[in-house]
């Protein structure tokens, strides 16, 4: 697991440094995290909370003889947070996740692909939802930070270069509502073409000409293209280990393969 030195937090007037880790299974977003701190005349002390819920997990092991003083200690700590705390120890959890994904080798990441819907019925897959703590590629417009969202084609026998690019503004939306979209292209990375998605007009609410955003992206994010490929092939070889997990899980050892 990944540890993280927090120093200098604020806790019961004093400045303690935590020793901070978070779940962990690789892509997981369940907020789970865990503090561990010295207190004098204390065995260390670990508290284990929730991110989102900012909810401290309840101490399940009563064999202890101090519980009396780490229940104290605890509720001091609940005490001590604060929002700006809260946010703090928020901005270290994403730290983590994006450290912990970045380290992670590519069969680590879970994510189970709807094999059927790809191949048959050619549904694209969104890269941010197999690799969440990924750093998206991002574009200023008119004073609004847009996120770069992708969707590739992963059926594994098209050679397709194709991806739905989409521009969301996903920063000023509130968690409760669809964020805004500014347009959804298709492109083709390997030519650096772009089109209108099949069935969709030229222009959504709020849109941005398509050679607008075209000049943008490509001004503000040099890699574009280039970033673009390799989400796709980072998507299509994880689909592939996925793809022969799942064969190699039905076939029976020492049978042969029958056509
Ligand atoms: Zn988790
Ligand atoms: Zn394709």
């Amino acid at each position: 697991m990944d540890n993280y030195e927090l120093q200098e937090f604020d806790f019961n007037g004093k400045k303690v440094a935590f020793r901070i880790s978070v779940c962990p299974v690789v892509n997981c977003n369940c907020g789970d995290m865990s503090l561990k701190f010295d207190v004098p005349g204390l065995p260390p002390l670990i508290i284990d909370l929730n991110i989102f819920s900012r909810e401290v997990a309840a101490e399940t092991d009563d064999s202890l003889i101090e519980d009396e003083k780490i229940e104290v200690i605890r509720q001091q700590f609940l005490d001590s947070m604060g929002d700006k705390q809260w946010e703090m120890l928020y901005m270290c959890y994403i730290d983590l996740k994006h450290r912990q994904a970045a380290d992670a080798r590519l069969e680590e990441h879970c994510y189970i692909f709807n094999f059927n819907e790809i191949e048959n019925r050619g549904e694209l897959t969104t890269y941010c939802d197999v690799f969440p703590f990924d750093v998206p590629m991002q574009v200023d417009v008119a004073g609004e930070t847009l996120t770069v969202i992708d969707y590739h084609c992963l059926n594994p026998s098209c050679g397709c270069h194709d991806s739905a690019v989409e521009f969301v503004n996903l920063r000023d939306s509130q968690p409760d509502e669809e964020p805004q979209s500014y347009g959804i292209f298709m492109l083709d990375y390997q030519n650096h073409t772009w089109d209108f998605m099949p069935g969709e007009g030229e222009a959504l609410p709020g849109a941005i000409p398509m050679p607008v955003l075209r000049n943008l992206v490509e001004s503000q994010n040099p890699d574009f293209y280039r970033e673009l490929a390799k989400h796709h092939k980072k998507l299509k070889d994880l689909y592939q280990i996925r793809r022969m997990q799942l064969k190699t899980g039905k076939q029976k050892p020492g049978k042969k393969r029958r056509r």
